[in-house]
């Protein structure tokens, strides 16, 4: 298997694809053709997360062996996630809400920042790369501490982290700052997520400076979301969830389900629509905005347009106008035509929107777009709570909403699976302020104390780890300063 890029011109094994990252045209990569699953779902639902993991990846990493693939799924899922099913599925209501906020961050990002580093390492072993792998990543809050998780003493790599200091909440900062590891940096940015995000561009886009560094060892490499080494792990859990409800006699072999996802940068959902398109029985894609709800009227008119105003919400991982992988999308329902899809993304680079063609709207009929307001969203957190009891955190309550905005139009009451992006720990202040609005504004400890007394759960690690945790990164910098900075970090 090939991987293409969507915009035609470049062409690489999948373990070169993944150490790319972006292809050389500007492009995403993408597999010559989507495989179908050869075993059947009875045969799957034997197998337990690792084993079901091996088993989809092999079909779109053609070029790692049996040994190494399975090499990394063992060293990705195994004690760092506190749950053994790893992505446990709780019926809550009408709905089967599938916990993606088991890893070591309590989002769903670990699922994909917790395998990416072996892939990457091992691909790097079979093309001969010598040079020591330094990932660069800039980040509003979440992916630079998944990231840095993720890459935390894995032999051959280092992680810088950019973050605008003052423009991620205190538990994300803490988070970051407190990082172990000996290979592991962070770096505020007097600046905003912006410009961190420029700045690392700039330092990838340097010809001159990436020969410098590999003179002295050293590739950059990133660990963004459009990577397939993030895509492909991503299809694993939706598998996962078919088989649980199967196991469970809640659905026969062959049913369908839906699907919901909160969505932002497109990549979850993305994976579920290539799990259904691998043969997984799925019916609908119910793909969940918040105010930011660009994709839901890109579903509801054909027309993409960023041309409008941008919302900080209580969902802040959902906080996009531009969602990168719905290109890979476009160049499905496209008939994979790269000059199309090309054309299509100089239209979104150059005036902010495209429109698509009736016949290529066809292709989206697996998705349903909807989305939820501020005011829903906590609202939605409430109703979930005094149904049954279950808390859950903003992201997911978006799709809650949405779902349920679903059914009402449709009437279609065929099990839904509800992806949970995080944990409410996570983003306790909203949580707090919907179930209990007379302890919002308290000290973040007391908030995680009173959460946990709401919700009945124990308050996971990764939030009381942070408690007593030393600082360890104090690197701070102009946006300006940013390259020099890196060359100190990589000096040391
Ligand atoms: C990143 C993120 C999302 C959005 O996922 P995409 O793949 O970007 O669509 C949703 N919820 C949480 C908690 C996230 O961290």
């Amino acid at each position: 298997m090939e991987y293409i890029s969507t915009r035609g011109n470049d062409k690489r094994t999948p373990s070169m694809a993944i150490l790319k990252g972006l292809a050389a045209d500007g492009g995403l990569f993408m597999p010559e053709y989507i495989p179908k699953m050869d075993i059947p779902l009875s045969g799957l639902a034997e197998m337990d997360y690792r084993e079901l993991a091996y088993n989809i990846l092999k079909l779109y990493l053609t070029d790692f062996t049996e040994e190494e693939l399975r090499e990394c799924v063992n060293k990705a899922y195994d004690s760092k996630f506190d749950d053994k099913a790893i992505v446990p599925l709780k019926k809550k209501g009408d709905a089967y809400y599938l916990e993606l906020f088991h890893g070591p961050t309590i989002a769903f990002k670990d699922m994909a920042l917790s395998i990416l580093p072996w892939l990457l390492t091992t691909a790097a072993k079979k093309n001969g790369v010598k040079e020591r792998i330094v990932i660069l990543t800039a980040t509003s809050g979440d992916t630079g501490k998944a990231a840095l998780e993720g890459f935390k003493d894995v032999p051959g790599t280092s992680i810088v982290v950019f973050y605008p200091k003052d423009g991620v909440s205190p538990v994300q900062e803490k988070q970051m700052l407190t990082t172990g590891g000996e290979n592991t940096f962070v770096v505020g940015i007097y600046g905003n997520f912006d410009e961190a995000q420029s700045g690392v561009k700039e330092i990838f886009n340097d010809k001159a400076f990436e020969k410098t560094l590999k003179d002295r060892g050293i590739l950059l490499s990133s660990a963004n979301s459009i990577n397939i080494g993030r895509l492909t792990p991503q299809i694993v859990y939706y598998y996962y969830a078919y088989l649980d409800l199967l196991k469970k006699g809640i659905i026969k072999e062959g049913d369908r389900i839906n699907i919901a996802v909160p969505t932002g940068n497109f990549g979850n959902i993305l994976a579920a629509y290539f799990a259904k398109e691998m043969g997984l029985p799925v019916n609908k894609l119910i793909c969940a905005s918040n105010e930011n709800k660009v994709l839901y009227d890109f579903f509801s008119t054909d027309i993409y347009d960023r041309n409008r105003d941008f919302f900080v919400t209580t969902s802040p991982s959902m906080d996009i106008l531009i969602s990168s992988n719905l290109e890979r999308l476009i160049y499905l329902i496209t008939g994979r035509d790269a000059e199309k899809t090309s054309d299509l993304m100089k239209s979104l680079a150059d005036i902010g929107r495209y429109e698509i063609l009736p016949k290529e709207a066809e292709g989206l009929e697996s998705f349903y777009g909807g989305f939820a307001s501020e005011k829903e969203t906590e609202e939605e957190i409430r109703k979930v709570f005094d149904d049954s009891g279950y808390v859950i955190d903003t992201h997911t309550a978006v799709a809650s909403f949405v779902y349920r905005k679903y059914k009402e139009e449709t009437g279609d009451d065929r099990p839904t699976v509800i992806a949970s992006t995080a944990s409410p720990f996570k983003f306790q202040q909203s949580v707090i302020k919907a179930l209990s609005p007379e302890d919002a504004g308290d000290d973040e400890e007391i908030l995680t104390d009173r959460l946990s007394e709401i919700a009945k759960v124990d308050i996971p690690y990764a939030v009381l780890s942070l408690r007593n945790a030393p600082i360890r990164h104090d690197i701070k910098c102009s946006p300006e300063e940013m390259k020099e900075t890196l060359i100190r970090i990589l000096e040391k």
